[in-house]
């Protein structure tokens, strides 16, 4: 499309036009404006500069989906969520996708799943624990018992947002370090920290760390003899926002799910394996009396009445409907074929990088496909891993090492998440390039001289 403009810059492309060659408004909105085309060309030469999305390997997060789904998400950019009686077929589609979420994490089927869509994992977090926040206190008072210091349960394991959560809402958190060989929680590290305060025990669905899931069903044992001695009913939200929509798929016998019966809500990151660009997660309740009535606002506005539980009021909808978009399009059976792939990719990757006779494994790639290696010479310096993700992005992949949370920080890690978008080509070229990247960390510094034991599992509790 041409863009008319005035006097001699009539018919002039972009790159003719003078702002080019100012400098670009930075820290103030500029006095005057530009030209449509000039400014996108501007904003998008900028970005050239960040990484390619294809290639990051740091992040859970989908970074391609298919042009029908782009054409709708752009048909619905000027819908706001919120405006529930405006939108009312919208409203209708969130319902359906909080539901399909809440039959797949097996809501008791006489009940009906409640729940939101939200920004993402770490609002549905918050959310699902302010109301067992809420539980807890009414169970409190309505007992006549003290209800001023609660607390909440969960391992170093868990992604920032659950102390933002316990920072946020006032609630101690408990947090059961890890060790050098244990990176999950276990339920022996939930019986040293519960009480009758805890307000809930969160477990983690595939830990952002090593990929590892969290001892649930045994957790769930534990709780429910916790009840029986001592009469505290302590829920479980468990975090599935990376194994979500892995688990149900590749291994849909595992329970750690609504089968539980201590499982009371759970969050999942749509905008992860659900196959949905950033900005959208779900929280989902097992039913309506997990969510206290007193934090779902019931806003009497623009001539409706609308219920809401969430932290935000406005927000995108093209999301939703595009999480809408996959469940119809795919159905199980493509989840299923993908998920398929991307594990057999992953579990592909494994080998190549074992093979490399470098590295320990701490994932293994059976609930989530992440691969977290940490070096197997315990006598090379790890300063290896950050030379390598350093030399790796020379290449272009975007691959992090960090070190474990307490107490296994001694532990570094380097880590690779594989997702729909990384086909077996992707990942033959991927493990060559951490072959050569090894090779010259070598060059740098020669090999240290013992052989060490590779390929190996570790940190399995
Ligand atoms: C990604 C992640 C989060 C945070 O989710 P967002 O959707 O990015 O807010 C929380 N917990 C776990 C286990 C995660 O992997």
């Amino acid at each position: 499309m041409r863009r008319i403009r005035h006097g001699e810059d009539r018919l002039a492309p972009a790159y003719a036009s003078r702002d080019f060659s100012r400098p670009v408004p930075r820290d103030r909105i500029p006095d005057r404006g530009m030209p449509a085309d000039v400014a996108h060309q501007m904003i998008r030469d900028e970005l050239q500069l960040d990484g390619n999305p294809a290639l990051n390997l740091a992040s859970f997060v989908t970074t391609w989906m298919e042009p029908e789904a782009d054409a709708l998400a752009a048909e619905a950019l000027n819908k706001n969520l919120i405006d529930q009686d405006e939108y009312p077929r919208t409203d209708e589609i969130h319902r359906r996708v909080v539901s399909m979420v809440g039959r797949l994490f097996h809501a008791p089927e006489a009940e009906t799943p409640v729940g939101s869509c939200t920004v993402g994992s770490s609002e549905a977090i918050m959310l699902g624990m302010l109301a067992h926040k809420f539980a807890w206190r009414n169970r409190r008072k309505a007992a006549g018992l003290p209800a001023d210091r609660p607390n909440v349960v969960f391992g170093a394991d868990v992604h920032t947002c659950w102390e933002k959560f316990a920072l946020y809402f006032d609630v101690e958190a408990r947090i059961a370090p890890l060790s050098a060989d244990c990176h999950i929680l276990t339920p022996e590290a939930v019986e040293a920290r519960v009480d009758e305060n805890t307000i809930g025990v969160g477990c983690v669905l595939g830990t952002t760390f090593t990929g590892q899931v969290d001892k649930i069903a045994e957790i769930d044992a534990l709780l429910d003899r916790v009840q029986a001695e001592k009469g505290w009913d302590i829920p479980i939200h468990v975090d599935a926002a990376s194994g979500g929509f892995v688990v149900p798929f590749h291994d849909p016998g595992f329970a750690w799910d609504f089968r539980l019966g201590r499982v009371r809500s759970i969050n999942v990151s749509n905008h992860k394996y659900g196959l949905v660009y950033p900005g959208i997660g779900t929280v989902v309740f097992r039913d309506a009396s997990c969510l206290p009535d007193e934090l779902v606002f019931k806003i009497s506005y623009l001539g409706g009445e609308m219920s809401n539980y969430s932290l935000n009021f406005s927000k995108a909808s093209n999301q939703v409907l595009l999480q809408y978009y996959n469940f119809l399009r795919l159905g199980h059976e493509g989840y299923a074929r993908i998920l398929g792939n991307v594990m057999e990719n992953a579990r592909y990757l494994e080998d190549r990088l074992d093979r490399l006779g470098r590295f320990r494994r701490l994932s293994d790639a059976k609930s989530i496909p992440i691969i977290a290696l940490t070096l197997a010479d315990p006598d090379e310096p790890p300063e290896t891993l950050d030379l390598v993700s350093q030399i790796l992005r020379e290449s272009g992949w975007i691959v992090p090492a960090y070190p474990l949370p307490p107490d296994a920080q001694q532990i570094r890690v380097l880590r690779a998440v594989v997702r729909e978008n990384f086909s077996r080509d992707l990942a033959e070229l991927f493990a060559d390039d951490v072959e050569a990247a090894l090779a010259r960390v070598d060059r740098l510094r020669p090999p240290h001289p013992s052989e060490p034991p590779t390929g190996r599992v570790q940190g399995v509790c």
